[in-house]
């Protein structure tokens, strides 16, 4: 295998930290859209030449395996695997203090290549080193699993462990980007290294949160905290940044940080309001083409727009590829996502019915139900027009209320069984994904307002000219035309309609626009459909994607 670490440490680099980091398939260290997205600005990086190198954990035992079983209660399986199958052991070892002990940390190298040439090497974490005790062993196993406890002790080793290795690597360092609070103990490390000074490390760091509300941001009872460092020095540090009451590791990385930005515009005016007094920009998230853009798409771009993977800007001369190859494209995507679902789970989709997607991780404010939530109202937008809906999605293991939304879905699927096709499928993961986005007609998102920070999977629908149809809230508010790149769902962006007030229009929205609008266009307007699908291409994926995003990160960021 090549993966040469000594073509990579030339130059000064911006060292990218987070917790997960999805690359690919093979590679279970991610759980959904924040790892997908590390894994997106990373492949742009590489596109791109952008001088990176990613740290991250090695997450041993993955995040974990879903199985569904008829009543659609799941349970967790293990996803081991083996990084020796993509990586290379590196020899160098640091260390860092946890409860007083020595816990050693030695790492797996990775290289992210393009075929532009460019490269970025990622650095996995691990302290299953020997000379661990069996308990440090496992530090690095489960990706968000564990209690307070666990995470902590993984914090440390990403953000003290990640700076101490980037240093015995030989790597130079000009900016570290912390992707969430997980990672902000390195500027601890930073603090450390520079004689404490604040102004030093400000001018170091860029933090991205990905948090809209309050309860979201990791915070630690400070009691914890100095079990686990056990350090005077540092622990007034923490304090000084942290928070007063407990270590809240945004405000951490907001205190320490000269460059802080939100994941779309209105999460970045929601997080200002959460911290009032800092200054926090917003750098609206994307997704990378090449990878969530279907085969029968590829080729399509790259015969009449050569170099738009690396270009994607040229996504919008769509309208000169003749509309019976864009048929032909669509055609071919939702075959090949109609017959894995019907290979799983001999549900007898149809290759004609209008097919619904929804797929993201099962937690509550996703409220993956909501379409399911008046049976009747969906009964009769079957009967305008038939429709079948494709589910997909893991709850954390300890998200009970995720868990059953699962569960309901399943009793709806037997509610509706005669009637409706409706499927779950098991172990939604990036390929499934790939599959969804581009296979479904409509792509949902039904998340509570503001919650979803930004959302990616629908600009992946949006790169196979798949239509979105979703709350304003997020990316949306700002990729939304109504009635030309999709439609939305609910209150307009300015209106603060909340809990049942909100419910009642969403629901009306959600049921009326399908009824009225989406299915019989979809049915008996195919060239007004055509258009929508042209501007999804167009108007969305030419924009939403991780080029143009890792750009802003270089002028605005990073440079
Ligand atoms: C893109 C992606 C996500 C994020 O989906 P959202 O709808 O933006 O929450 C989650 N999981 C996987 C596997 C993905 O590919």
């Amino acid at each position: 295998m090549e993966n040469n670490l000594q073509g990579v440490l030339k130059g000064q680099k911006i060292a990218y930290f987070s917790m997960e980091i999805g690359l690919r398939n093979e590679i279970p260290t991610y759980s959904g859209g924040l790892g997908v997205l590390a894994g997106d600005t990373i492949r742009s990086a590489a596109d791109l030449n952008i001088p990176l190198v990613a740290v991250t954990l090695v997450s041993n035992k993955g995040y974990f395996r879903q199985k569904l079983d008829a009543s659609g209660t799941q349970t967790e399986l293990t996803e081991e695997w083996t990084p020796s199958n993509f990586m290379t052991w590196l020899p160098q070892e640091v260390s860092v203090k946890i409860q007083g002990r020595d816990v050693k940390i030695q790492a797996w190298h990775y290289n992210c290549k393009s075929l532009t040439g460019g490269c970025v090497p990622i650095i996995f974490l691990d302290t299953n080193v020997e000379g661990n005790s069996p308990e440090d062993r496992r530090i690095t196993d489960f990706l968000y699993g564990g209690d307070h406890t666990y995470r902590l002790k993984q914090e440390i080793v990403l953000g003290v462990g990640g700076v101490r290795m980037l240093n015995a690597l030989g790597f130079k360092i000009r900016k570290y980007h912390m992707n969430e609070g997980h990672s902000s103990l390195l500027a601890l490390e930073l603090l450390k290294c520079n004689g404490k000074e604040c102004p030093i490390v400000k001018d170091l760091c860029i933090f991205t949160t990905h948090t809209p509300v309050e309860a979201g941001h990791d915070k630690f009872d400070y009691s914890l905290v100095e079990d686990m460092i056990r350090d005077q020095n540092d622990m007034e540090i923490l304090k000084k940044y942290g928070g007063e009451d407990r270590f809240n590791t945004s405000l951490f990385a907001l205190n320490l940080s000269d460059y802080v930005n939100g994941v779309t515009k209105r999460h970045s005016r929601v997080s200002s309001e959460l911290f009032p007094g800092y200054s926090i920009q917003a750098i609206t998230n994307g997704v990378h083409s090449y990878t969530w853009t279907c085969p029968y798409f590829r080729d399509l771009f790259d015969r009449y727009m050569p170099g738009w993977a690396n270009e994607p800007e040229l996504l919008v001369r769509i309208g000169g590829i003749p509309d019976d190859e864009i048929w032909e494209a669509r055609r071919k995507a939702k075959k090949a996502l109609i017959d894995e679902v019907n290979k799983r789970t001999g549900a007898g989709m149809e290759y004609e019915t209008f097919t619904i997607g929804f797929a993201r991780r099962m937690t509550a404010y996703k409220r993956a139900t909501l379409l399911l939530s008046d049976i009747e109202r969906l009964r009769k937008v079957n009967r305008r027009g038939k429709i079948q809906i494709i589910f997909a999605g893991k709850a954390h293991p300890r998200d009970e209320a995720g868990k059953q939304l699962i569960r309901d879905i399943f009793k709806s699927i037997e509610t509706l069984r005669n009637e409706v096709k409706i499927v779950f499928l098991e172990n939604y993961d990036m390929d499934l994904a790939a599959k969804m986005v581009s296979g479904v007609d409509l792509w949902l998102n039904t998340p509570t307002r503001p919650y979803e920070a930004s959302g990616t999977s629908g600009m992946k629908a949006a790169h196979n000219g798949v239509v979105n149809f979703s709350i304003l809230d997020g990316w949306w508010i700002e990729g939304w035309i109504e009635g030309v790149t999709g439609w939305s769902i609910g209150p307009m962006p300015e209106e603060n309609l909340i809990g049942e007030e909100a419910r009642v229009a969403e629901l009306n929205d959600l049921y009326n626009k399908l009824y009225y609008i989406i299915v019989p266009m979809y049915y008996e307007r195919k060239d007004d459909w055509l258009k929508m699908m042209n501007n999804s291409i167009g108007m969305i994926a030419y924009y939403f994607n991780s080029h143009r995003m890792m750009r802003r990160y270089v002028t605005h960021a990073y440079l």
